[in-house]
């Protein structure tokens, strides 16, 4: 059974950088090579990029619908995750860049 309380997702949050998770899915920003980046929101019917994402802060809001928030959400939302969400994307978003949830526990402390 997964323990949810444990895992540190600030860590997690700070270790998943938003261009890794972009890549994955394939969205282009209209003008990358900068940190704040616009794309096609995924979450709804786009026709110019409204989706802004801050990738030195990892947070996103979009102009067209109520989407934002953090990397752990985009995940999140991309792969519909529901129940545990925030648990789920955080286990997702390890997977993608090839961490170890075990590194990213609360009782696991790294000096
Ligand atoms: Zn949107």
């Amino acid at each position: 059974m997964p323990r949810t309380g444990l895992l540190d997702f600030t860590k997690i949050r700070d270790a998943i950088h938003f261009q890794t998770v972009l890549d994955h899915y394939d969205l282009k920003p209209e003008k990358p090579g900068t940190k704040q980046v616009k794309i096609n929101c995924p979450f709804h019917d786009d026709s110019t990029p409204s989706l802004s994402i801050n990738l030195e802060k990892g947070i996103y809001n979009c102009f067209g619908c109520p989407a934002e928030g953090n990397v752990l959400d985009f995940i999140a939302e991309m792969e519909g995750f529901t129940e545990n969400r925030i648990y789920q994307a955080a286990k997702y978003g390890l997977e993608l860049i090839g961490e170890d949830p075990q590194d990213f526990r609360k009782d696991n402390h790294h000096p």
